[in-house]
């Protein structure tokens, strides 16, 4: 089953499969209470980002940029997947263990950097927020767009 999440100011959606949703609760859940979080890769659709898969670098750090990383597993496995699939780099996720799905100013930072990277096709990277409290998840995806991070609502 697939998940929409919409943004009204921007009209853009977001596409994920459920399994694809549950998988990356799951990783959250696994790594509780450390930290976890990986890219998505997808492709664009007009005004839909489709989420098709997501990496976890095998290396797993503090914070979180994994994109342009010396995580050798992300840039080897995106490359294959371009290669395979077309499909490409759409953002990032991370989990914020006994914390809300608010952004900090340091995830802000780190995906502003992104955006503005010359090596990174991508100038709106997505970026998917979980809390986790060992019981509940709170997500929420944000994209970024003119110095901003917009959220998206699950509609
Ligand atoms: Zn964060």
């Amino acid at each position: 089953m697939n998940i929409k999440y919409y943004n009204k100011k921007l009209n853009l959606y977001i596409i994920i499969n459920s399994d694809l949703l549950n998988s990356i609760k799951s990783n959250v859940k696994d790594y509780y209470p450390k930290e976890v979080g990986g890219v998505f890769v997808g492709y664009y659709n007009k005004n839909e980002a489709i989420i098709t898969n997501f990496i976890i670098p095998n290396k797993i750090e503090n914070s979180f940029c994994f994109f342009k990383r010396n995580v050798d597993n992300i840039n080897k496995e995106l490359k294959k997947i371009f290669i395979e699939e077309n499909n490409i780099y759409i953002g990032e996720w991370h989990s914020h263990p006994n914390g809300d799905n608010m952004y900090s100013n340091i995830d802000f930072n780190t995906i502003k950097k992104i955006a503005n990277d010359e090596d990174v096709k991508i100038e709106n990277p997505l970026l998917l927020i979980v809390g986790f409290n060992n019981s509940d998840y709170f997500l929420r995806f944000y994209v970024y767009k003119n110095e901003e991070l917009l959220e998206y609502e699950q509609v």
